[in-house]
C-alpha cells in the first residue's frame, strides 16, 4: 500500500514536463531519426514509449481476502463483470481492473500529449477502494479549487475519472484534450475521463450508476433513478432523495461528474487517498498540438494501433504490450517505417 508515497501523477496537454520518472533507466534510447524525419514532428518521445503495466490480470491476482464472497458486485460493474471484478475488504469495495474501456478510445483528442492506452494493474492492494457505507462529510470537498491530482470517482466500466478542470483549472473538455467518450491518457499511459461517461447510460440504464464518486456515492446519468426528470443539483453535482439517499449524476456541462466530495474522504497531496497509483516509465511527451487522432483499434487485447494525421500526412503506430516487452511499429506517410523493443 504505497499510495501515500506515491500519489497518481498526471501531466495534461499544454503542461511543461520537466519531470522525468526519477527510476526510468532508459533515458532518451529510442531512435528518434525516422520519426523526425518523417513529418518534422515533435514526436521522439512517442515512441520512448515502454511500460511495466500488467497486460492482463484483472481476475485471480488479488492478494486481498474477499469478505463480500466471489460474486458479490456493486450496480453498475455488475454490467461489466467480464472485466471488472469487485468484492468487499474490510470498510472497502475493491473494485480490479486493467483500466481501459470496451469502447473505442483516442479518437477526436486534437491536442495530444503522445501518450499511449496501456493496460493498468489496478489489483490486489492497487485495486480501486471505494466506501461500503459512504457517510457526509462535515465540509465538502471541492473539486473547483483541489482534487487535481488523481481520480476523483471511478466508472462502472473501470476506467478512472478525473477533475473536470485540468491542473491549469481549464475545462479539459473545452480545451480539446479529449477523445469522444471523454477521455483520453495520463503521462503514465494511464487511460482516464474527465468528463461524466453518459454513454454508459445505454449499457446500464437509468436505474442503475454509471459511476462512482470515491467516497461511495454513486453516480447516476441524465435521469433520476427511478426514470423521472433529473431534479435541480447542488453545486457538486448531486442531491439527496428518499429513495437513494445523496447521489450524484452526470451532466453534459460542468461539473459534468462530482464537482468535489460530499462523503467523507482523506486528502493528501491534493489526491484522494488510498487509490491506486500508476507509474510513469519513459518520460513525458511533448503536446502535438497540430495532430488529431483519427483512428484507434484494438487488435485483439495488448495490441493496438493509433493513426493521426498532422498536417494532412497520416501517420500509424501499432504497438504490442506483453509480460515482458513492449513494442512499437511506426509507419509515416510515405512508407518509412521503424520498429522499437523495448524489455520491461
Ligand atoms: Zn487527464
Ligand atoms: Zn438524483
Amino acid at each position: 500500500m504505497n499510495e501515500h508515497t506515491h500519489p497518481h501523477e498526471h501531466v495534461h496537454p499544454h503542461e511543461p514536463h520537466d519531470h522525468v520518472h526519477p527510476h526510468d533507466p532508459r533515458g532518451s534510447a529510442f531512435s528518434r531519426r525516422a520519426l523526425l524525419s518523417a513529418g518534422g514532428l515533435s514526436i521522439g518521445a512517442l515512441l520512448l514509449a515502454a511500460c511495466t503495466a500488467e497486460p492482463t490480470g484483472i481476475t485471480g491476482s488479488s492478494s486481498s481476502s474477499p469478505i463480500g464472497g466471489a460474486g458479490a458486485e456493486l450496480p453498475g460493474f455488475d454490467e461489466f463483470a467480464s472485466t471488472v471484478k469487485t468484492f468487499v475488504s474490510g470498510d472497502y469495495w475493491m473494485v480490479e481492473s486493467a483500466g481501459l474501456p470496451s469502447h473505442n478510445m483516442m479518437v477526436g483528442i486534437t491536442s495530444w500529449q503522445q501518450q499511449f492506452p496501456f493496460p493498468q494493474p489496478f489489483t490486489g492492494d492497487n485495486a480501486f477502494r471505494l466506501p461500503v457505507s459512504p457517510s457526509l462529510a462535515e465540509t465538502p470537498v471541492s473539486a473547483r479549487t483541489g482534487l487535481f491530482s488523481g481520480a476523483i470517482a471511478l466508472a462502472v466500466n473501470g476506467v478512472p475519472i478525473f477533475n473536470a478542470l485540468n491542473n491549469r483549472g481549464d475545462d479539459a473538455l473545452l480545451a480539446g484534450e479529449l477523445d469522444e467518450w471523454g477521455g483520453h491518457c495520463g503521462k503514465a499511459d494511464d487511460y482516464h475521463y474527465h468528463v461524466a461517461p453518459l454513454h454508459l447510460e445505454s449499457a446500464v440504464g437509468f436505474a442503475k450508476p454509471i459511476a462512482y464518486a470515491l467516497d461511495g456515492y454513486a453516480i447516476y446519468g441524465s435521469l433520476e433513478p427511478d426514470g423521472s426528470a433529473l431534479q435541480p443539483l447542488d453545486e457538486y453535482n448531486g442531491h439527496t432523495d428518499e429513495n437513494a439517499g445523496y447521489h450524484y449524476h452526470g451532466t453534459s456541462t460542468y461539473p459534468y461528474i462530482n464537482g468535489g466530495l460530499v462523503g467523507n474522504v482523506t486528502v493528501s497531496n491534493d489526491a484522494i487517498d488510498p487509490q491506486p497509483h500508476t507509474t510513469p516509465v519513459r518520460p513525458a511527451g511533448e503536446p502535438l498540438r497540430r495532430a488529431v487522432i483519427t483512428d484507434f483499434e484494438t487488435v485483439e487485447p495488448g495490441s493496438y494501433r493509433l493513426t493521426f494525421e498532422l498536417d494532412g500526412q497520416s501517420s500509424v503506430i501499432a504497438y504490442t504490450v506483453s509480460d515482458t516487452t513492449v513494442t512499437f511499429d511506426y509507419t509515416d506517410a510515405v512508407g518509412r517505417s521503424g520498429t522499437e523493443t523495448f524489455t520491461r
